[in-house]
């Protein structure tokens, strides 16, 4: 999962940088409304954490800029302590949620999960497909039963092809989900990604949960519901 975090505070930006990546997330993180608001528009992202207070553009106006264009990312505004009013025009200009400074980490990450795991189209956590479970809020997976342990980009991978379970994603959404955007992209560590899922998935090669449609990318073929 891709997020764009804009918030102008060096230190509080590189600190959630370190720690949403260190929980799995690719993160592309912008120091004004501007540069925020550009990436915003140009690159596709699963969720977007905006400051409301910046220097040049307020995060009021980014979120407004992006609904105005249908840009339809699900958004999560940080609000400074006591500013009320900022949490309503947030919440106003398009925002999805919002996290009162100072947060704890663990509340950053419930409710950024929640947003996107809503924005596919999930009521809850846990993802059911058959055998296979994947708990979206601890990024756990579960084969019959079995814990299996993803590495962080085996885990963005499987999680997108699930929460998108039945369409068809081609390897430029999937490496643009997945990717920073200054990442050197191959599409053949993809392909390595994808058979490795497959054998931890699947070992027996009896269930195929990942369908290869040539040229057009992969699809997660199981039957899914969230419980
Ligand atoms: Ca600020």
């Amino acid at each position: 999962m891709r997020v764009l975090l804009i918030e102008d505070e060096t230190l509080l930006r590189e600190q959630l940088t370190r720690q949403l990546r260190a929980h799995g997330y690719a993160v592309d993180a912008a120091a004004t409304g501007g540069e925020g608001q550009y990436l915003g528009s140009e690159h596709p992202f699963d969720a977007a954490i905006v400051d409301l207070g910046l220097p040049d553009i307020s995060g009021i106006d980014v979120i407004r800029h992006w609904r105005q264009h249908g840009r339809r990312l699900p958004v999560l505004i940080l609000t400074a302590q006591g500013r009320w009013q900022d949490k309503v025009a947030g919440l106003e200009a398009g925002a999805d949620d919002y996290l009162v400074k100072p947060f704890q980490l663990e509340e950053l990450l419930a409710r950024l999960n929640a947003l996107q795991r809503r924005a596919a189209g999930w009521a809850q956590a846990v993802i059911e497909c058959g055998p296979v479970r994947l708990d979206t809020h601890r990024q756990q997976l579960w084969v019959a039963g079995q814990p299996v342990e993803l590495t962080a980009y085996e885990y963005r991978l499987l999680s997108y092809l699930i929460l998108h379970a039945g369409k068809v994603i081609s390897k430029t959404e999937l490496t643009d989900h997945m990717y920073e955007q200054d990442f050197d992209r191959d599409s053949n560590v993809l392909e390595v990604l994808v058979g490795r899922l497959r054998r931890k998935l699947d070992p027996d090669d009896c269930l195929q949960p990942i369908e290869t449609l040539r040229g057009r990318g992969y699809r997660f073929v199981l039957d899914c519901v969230s419980s």
